[in-house]
């Protein structure tokens, strides 16, 4: 990865066996799997193990040159602190705007641009998670036919609402991602919650007046619409459910009167995460995407990327990218407030890495990290958004601070307000989002090939010498492009694959 490293991962499927010999003369040792590290030269005991130029651990004990280098082989270097961090110092060099590319979205009243046309059914509570998922199978059956506009509809279903400590200051954070995810563009502004009554999280909490802008546009004086399960007018369950779709059909007429228009490709708000890593995402998937994400700055749309405990060791490269020294603070804030998070639960950054990651050559939380970090690209960071905050007009390259988690990031990057989300896996995922399409990007063509109705994107061309990173990311910015406008649509979005929100609640339950 760079001239300074001491340390290459074998690219070849299956790995290579004990003997093998490379031009340079470097002679394997031992058999080595494909994705894991080889010393390039003899790391004597105590030698700093360089990958990406960044020492990724040290040598436990003399490793010789043409050795399987694996993680327990590797000492972790401390986390870097949080102190005297450079702070804005790279300054960015100019690049050219990209002009001329668009794309077919749906124009909303506040200026947000959807990608999709859903129905969205926000709920206060857990509780009103069977009634709802009743309500919106007989929506999809009954009614939907009826609007052929609409692309579907979905239950915002999550595990918040009641039995927290709904006063507790890190309770806003669930709060307010939940009320963001519910002003998510594919959704038109259109909202309305289910509630079951007597539960903390009341309607109003959820959603103050003011916070719907295209309601208050209209000029519609209650502001919200709530079906509140407990109210006196219910007798029975199918009296709740026709509640449900009654009020269901008001937001569906209007919705079915969006069409797409064509917008600049300024308009994308795309979230960036990987998950299911291995050695490869940070020379393969995770370029391209660093490559596409420039592109994308230079239209001048918004790219998110995330995941704390995954940039946390490169936090020199993010503060001196940072476009401000009030950017830079932002992310020192975030990241800081993420370590004490952290700590309260005893552990530290290092308890992100899974055994797949470990399986697929990378050794610590280090090494994933200099291979996750390059999703960002080369830009100046424009800006912060805290957990479950919007973007709030914010453009260009965001650091969107949220748990790596992918559940978690997607979830917290939906509130942010993206429009489409770009996944890149090594060991592989199905996952995929209801709110809006997931594209995914296979780090091997190993992956891509044994799941080729799964991978929308196969980034392993680069490892194999058959395509640049330039040419997979100019890939997938056309594939964005098509899928936002709905020409294509995602292998997710064909099987209807979609994982369930799960809202970061760092405050107690009770
Ligand atoms: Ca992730």
């Amino acid at each position: 990865m760079h001239e300074a490293d001491n340390v290459g991962i074998v690219a070849n499927d299956g790995g290579l066996p004990a003997g093998t010999v490379f031009p340079s003369g470097l002679t394997l040792r031992e058999k080595v799997p494909q994705g894991h590290k080889v010393a390039l030269v003899d790391l004597p005991a105590g030698t700093a193990v360089r990958r990406y130029d960044v020492t990724i651990g040290y040598a436990e004990k003399d490793i010789p040159a043409g050795s399987w280098v694996h993680e327990r082989l590797l000492r972790m270097p401390e986390a870097r602190s949080l102190e005297d961090l450079p702070i804005a110092t790279v300054r960015p060099r100019a690049v050219e705007p990209l002009a001329g590319y668009t794309f077919e979205g749906y124009r909303n009243a506040d200026g947000t641009v959807g990608t999709r046309n859903l129905l969205a059914i926000t709920q206060s509570v857990q509780c009103v998670a069977g009634v709802t998922r009743f309500a919106v199978d007989r929506i999809r059956a009954e009614l939907l036919p009826k609007y052929p506009n609409v692309d579907g509809v979905v239950a915002l279903e999550h595990s918040y609402g009641c039995g927290v400590a709904i006063d507790a200051p890190d309770a806003v954070i669930p709060i307010r991602t939940l009320r963001n995810i519910s002003l998510n563009p594919n959704f038109g502004g259109e909202v309305m919650v289910v509630s079951l009554g007597c539960e903390k999280l009341q309607p109003e909490r959820l959603m103050p007046p003011g916070t719907i802008p295209i309601a208050d546009q209209r000029g519609e004086p209650q502001g919200l619409d709530v079906v509140c399960l407990q109210d006196e007018g219910h007798v029975g369950f199918m009296s709740m459910v026709e509640s449900i779709m009654k009020q269901a059909e008001v937001h569906l007429q209007r919705l079915d009167r969006r069409r797409r228009e064509t917008v600049p490709a300024s308009e994308l708000v795309v979230g960036v995460q990987c998950g299911g890593s291995d050695a490869f995402s940070g020379v393969t998937a995770n370029p391209a995407v660093g490559f596409c994400a420039d592109l994308l700055v230079r239209a001048g749309a918004t790219i998110m990327f995330s995941e704390n405990t995954e940039v946390r060791d490169g936090v020199a490269q993010l503060t001196s990218r940072a476009a401000t020294p009030e950017v830079a603070q932002d992310i020192i804030r975030e990241l800081g407030w993420y370590d004490e998070y952290l700590k309260r639960g005893s552990v530290d950054r290092s308890a992100n890495t899974t055994p797949g990651n470990k399986k697929g050559g990378l050794s610590n939380i280090v090494e994933k990290a200099m291979g996750s970090i390059v999703k960002s690209g080369s830009s100046a960071i424009a800006g912060v958004v805290a957990p479950g905050e919007k973007l709030n007009g914010r453009k260009g390259l965001v650091y969107t601070a949220t748990p790596a988690s992918d559940f978690i990031c997607g979830t917290l990057q939906l509130a942010a307000g993206m429009n489409l989300h770009v996944f890149t896996t090594g060991r592989g995922t199905p996952y995929g989002l209801a709110e809006v399409p997931v594209i995914k990007v296979a780090t091997r063509s190993d992956l891509a090939r044994r799941w080729h109705d799964l991978m929308d994107v196969n980034a392993g061309t680069i490892a194999e010498g058959k395509a640049t990173i330039e040419e997979v990311g100019w890939e997938l910015f056309r594939l964005m492009l098509d899928v936002a406008s709905g020409r294509k649509k995602t292998w997710a979005e064909r099987w209807k694959l979609h994982n369930a929100l799960v809202l970061f609640n760092p405050a107690p339950v009770t």
